[in-house]
């Protein structure tokens, strides 16, 4: 994106504060352009004619440095790219590394179909979302087009996430391609020996296709170059995944080298990156050395800069680290992760159960409401809206206060006195110093919780029910 201000994308807008967009005001729009969390063509009246010269210009402006690739079609399609920066505090990453896990045209169809299954049911609970994965790359093992045209078949019949075909003979690809008409699949790869091929059957079928120059990045320039002439630019950049040594931390340069030219302006290779830790298999013998450095090369390219990837190992031992490292990277750094502020009821609170209250740092809610539900403590837990800050911050910096502690309990119709036995809130331990504050303004007894929510249950046991005064 060449202009990173509303203000700039401001000057290119109708300015008739029309409201068509769904927001106020035109600069409201602007703030939102550059946010990305509204497309220009969600602006109708900069679409008519009078318009076109602004919006054409405006529309480049706003494109990302790194061009963004689809990969299937629907619900499950995949967004890979996209991206303007080189360090997440800059401004963000956006969509977050594509994950493809393998199967093959020779395994025996029962085990195929469980691990397609495994996979697209794969999930994980994490502050407030399941964190899940994305694709399947069906790779060819037979070398028989028509094999491999069998299990892409019935990968698709299976699953509507978007697949990866995998192999370098274009008449391989080319069967798969049939057997996944109107899917959008990503083709792996066209390299130096088959580019002319893989090339016709990317224009021909309209889908996305990587290019393989293994640590030669003058080659994977040229292929980039080549295939834009002929016509695609829906590509994806594979400089070579080695998952052991010196040749790792040449990968690594590699990655790095690609994406800084990108994000610098050079057009010719601003497109996605592929990698494939998938190597460590091959590398590997044992399938525990080889399970483990898969997860160490996915998480390395993960932080830098792999867009997509293709991996194998599925044990949760593998996939968890993997998950969750891509979810801390792409978590945007401008938006603290919330959730709804208001009252929740953990496990079936009754009037004698104890009122807790905590902030809507999704983070912190989570951790609290976890250790307290995994504890069988029923409870009314208050999330009160301190704009995402955990406690201690948001005392330091008045978001959370007795007056927002007051505000929280009564907005939720909840009355201390009537709807418990006790009249008590308990408050964080980091939150001590306002318990005289808090008991002013809800004339409520108020409790300080230890400071470590783990510690909730050893505390409830000493100190619930409170001491009649
Ligand atoms: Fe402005 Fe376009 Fe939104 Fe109307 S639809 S308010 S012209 S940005």
């Amino acid at each position: 994106m060449k202009i990173n201000s509303p203000l700039e994308a401001y000057k290119f807008l109708p300015a008739t504060n029309c409201g068509e967009c769904g927001e106020a005001t035109c600069m409201a729009f602007a703030a939102h352009l550059i946010d990305r969390s509204h497309k220009l063509t969600d602006c109708k009246p900069i679409l008519e004619e009078k318009f076109k010269k602004k919006y054409e210009e405006l529309d480049a402006l706003l494109a990302p440095e790194i061009r963004e690739v689809e990969i299937g079609v629907g619900d499950k399609i995949a967004k890979i790219g996209g991206d303007d920066v080189l360090y997440r505090h800059k401004l963000t990453f956006f969509n977050q590394t594509q994950f493809a896990y393998d199967v093959t045209d020779s395994m025996d169809e029962k085990d195929l179909v469980e691990r397609v299954n495994y996979i697209q049911d794969f999930k994980k609970f994490y502050v407030g979302n399941f964190l899940t994965v994305d694709m399947i790359a069906v790779r060819c093992t037979s070398k028989d087009p028509a094999k491999f045209a069998a299990a892409v078949k019935k990968v698709i019949e299976t699953t509507d996430l978007p697949i990866i075909l995998c192999s370098f003979d274009p008449a391989v690809l080319k069967a798969g391609l049939e057997a996944s008409k109107g899917r959008n699949p990503l083709l792996y790869a066209a390299n130096k020996d088959n580019w002319k091929e893989v090339g016709e059957l990317a224009l021909e079928y309209d889908v996305p296709v990587t290019l393989f120059a293994p640590d030669d990045l003058d080659m994977l320039k040229t292929l980039a170059k080549t295939f834009a002439a002929m016509g695609t630019e829906k590509l994806v950049l594979d400089p070579g995944t080695y998952p052991t040594g010196k040749q790792l931390k040449k990968t690594f340069t590699n990655f790095i080298k690609v994406r800084r030219a990108g994000i610098d302006g050079d057009r010719e290779i601003a497109y996605p990156i592929m990698a494939v830790p998938f190597t460590a298999w091959m590398a590997h013998d044992d399938p525990v050395s080889a399970s483990y450095w898969e997860t160490v090369v996915a998480s390395v390219f993960t932080i830098k800069y792999g867009d997509i990837m293709i991996l194998h190992s599925t044990e949760p031992y593998a996939m968890l680290p993997e998950l969750h490292i891509r979810d801390t990277i792409y978590t945007d750094p401008r938006k603290p992760v919330t959730v709804d502020p208001g009252m929740y009821k953990v496990g079936e609170p009754t009037a004698d159960s104890p009122v807790l209250v905590t902030t809507n740092f999704a983070l912190t809610y989570y951790t609290v409401e976890s250790d307290i539900a995994s504890n069988k403590i029923d409870c009314f837990l208050w999330a009160i809206d301190t704009d995402g800050i955990g406690v201690e911050a948001a005392v330091a910096g008045g978001q959370l206060t007795a007056e927002k502690i007051k505000k929280g309990i009564e907005e939720s119709g909840f009355d201390l006195k009537k709807d418990t036995t006790h009249n008590t809130v308990v408050i964080p331990g980091l939150a001590a110093r306002l318990q005289g504050d808090v008991e002013d303004a809800t004339g409520a007894n108020v409790m300080v919780g230890p400071a470590d929510s783990g510690r909730i249950p050893g505390w409830m046991e000493k100190n619930w029910p409170p001491q009649k005064k």
